[in-house]
């Protein structure tokens, strides 16, 4: 083999998320982060406004975090979960049922998001066909929905934006309803409901559940619905008997201004997934929680058990560390941070719904998205952020940031400066 740089190599043999390796967009070499901070190789430093997709909340190389990841190593990195069990298992166990909605009793931990979303999926059919119901199988889903790379997470993906063309007939037919049109902020119409409705009443006995991403949908295009239409879907979901399930692995842990997005509806789903955030970003983990009567019904089945067991169940370093992330959360102020973060997004991205080719720009909690006329060159628009200091990807029409909570005021200004700059210039470069 040729002598290749690091680069080179990577650009080479290792595939990095949805590129080509063929024709792959340019990686910047990590050195190290730290807060809000990324440093690259050649020492040049970004601030960071992606949370490394949604997860790293407490930003980089926290010494609470470190601590509690090394703690956990001289114990055990890991111990298979079945037949034993741990304290951090335990532990963030007990907090989790704390933090998440009243009626979720039980917790299967996972290893990814998508992870969760199939074990979400896996009890919603078991559930049924435990009471003899095999015919309650298929799910229903709102466009725009992303739950995930996997199999039948991608199955309930958006059928455009998601992977259903080039996976065609290989994925399993799911039932598709329109978006929820109706925004965070707008007056609730009841016409947003009414497709749903309608689908329900007509497939409702093939129907095992209903799955969505409750108020923010991330991935599928960054749009933020109406509380009232959770509110509605809850009331349909009990008349046709479909188990409710929240994809929350985007909206947790605070990024939507409450601890999870459920909470802007008080509606209570019968299954909930959590992940990106739960560790603060460390490591992959995942949960999918339920209630004790679809927990206790599944058991009641032929099978008598939950089908699935990964083999990094429960992982204690990631446990440790989700614990810790957790508590660091809960026990400060949160919420007043997020405001801040919420109130600086405004400040700076609401002007620029003035510009003729800026779609809408929305803002909840410390999301904010700036969506366009057309579809940015997500490689030249990369380059010039990271040319300017800052790490922000941009993918579709949108330009949004997510940055971590411990962003400090100056490190935000400078962020959304840099974004604006940017943004106002873009005329130039569309
Ligand atoms: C990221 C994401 C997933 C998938 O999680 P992975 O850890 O990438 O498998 C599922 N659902 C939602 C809402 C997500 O944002």
């Amino acid at each position: 083999m040729t002598h290749l740089t690091d680069l080179e190599f990577d650009l080479q043999h290792i595939w990095h998320p949805y590129t080509s390796m063929t024709k792959p967009l340019p990686t910047f070499k990590v050195k190290k982060a730290f807060g809000a901070t990324i440093e690259l190789e050649d020492g040049r430093q970004l601030i960071d406004g992606m949370s490394s997709w949604w997860c790293a909340i407490h930003g980089y190389n926290h010494p609470e975090l470190n601590q509690a990841v090394t703690d956990q190593l001289q114990n055990m990195s890991h111990i298979m979960f079945g037949g034993f069990t741990h304290e951090p298992a335990i532990e963030l166990g007990k907090l989790l049922l704390q933090i998440t909605p009243p009626s979720l009793d039980k917790i299967f931990y996972a290893d990814s998001g998508s992870v969760a979303v199939e074990v979400a999926l896996k009890m919603a059919v078991q559930f049924w066909s435990a009471q003899g119901n095999l015919q309650k199988t298929n799910f229903v889903t709102p466009r725009s929905g992303y739950h995930g790379d996997t199999w039948n997470a991608m199955s309930v993906c958006d059928p455009v934006t998601g992977m259903h063309q080039i996976f065609g007939s290989s994925l399993p037919n799911r039932i598709f309803v329109p978006a929820p049109q109706v925004g965070f902020y707008d007056e609730w119409n009841q016409a947003d409901i009414t497709e749903l409705a309608q689908t329900l009443a007509e497939h409702h006995q093939t129907i095992a559940g209903l799955i969505l991403e409750p108020i923010v949908q991330g991935a599928g295009g960054m749009r933020f619905y109406h509380p009232e239409y959770l509110r509605q879907a809850k009331l349909l979901c009990k008349k046709y008997k479909i188990l409710l399930i929240f994809d929350e692995i985007a909206t947790g842990f605070g990024r939507t201004g409450k601890l999870f997005a459920w909470e802007h509806a008080q509606v209570e789903p019968d299954i909930m997934c959590i992940g990106k955030g739960l560790t603060g970003g460390y490591m992959t983990l995942s949960a999918t929680l339920t209630t004790k009567e679809v927990a206790e019904m599944i058991s009641q089945g032929e099978a008598g058990v939950f089908m699935h067991g990964p083999t990094f169940m429960a992982n204690p370093l990631a446990c440790a560390v989700a614990l810790k992330s957790t508590q660091l959360l809960v026990s400060q102020d949160w919420q007043a941070n997020i405001q801040r973060i919420e109130q600086q997004l405004s400040a700076y991205l609401q002007a620029l719904s003035s510009l003729e080719y800026v779609n809408d720009v929305r803002i909840l909690g410390a999301i904010g998205v700036v969506e366009l006329n057309f579809n940015v060159d997500m490689k030249s628009l990369q380059q010039e952020f990271v040319r300017r200091g800052i790490w922000i990807r941009p993918f579709g029409k949108l330009v949004y940031v997510m940055p971590p909570y411990i962003i400090t005021e100056n490190e935000l200004n400078f962020l959304l400066q840099q974004l604006v700059e940017v943004v106002e210039q873009m005329e130039l470069v569309a």
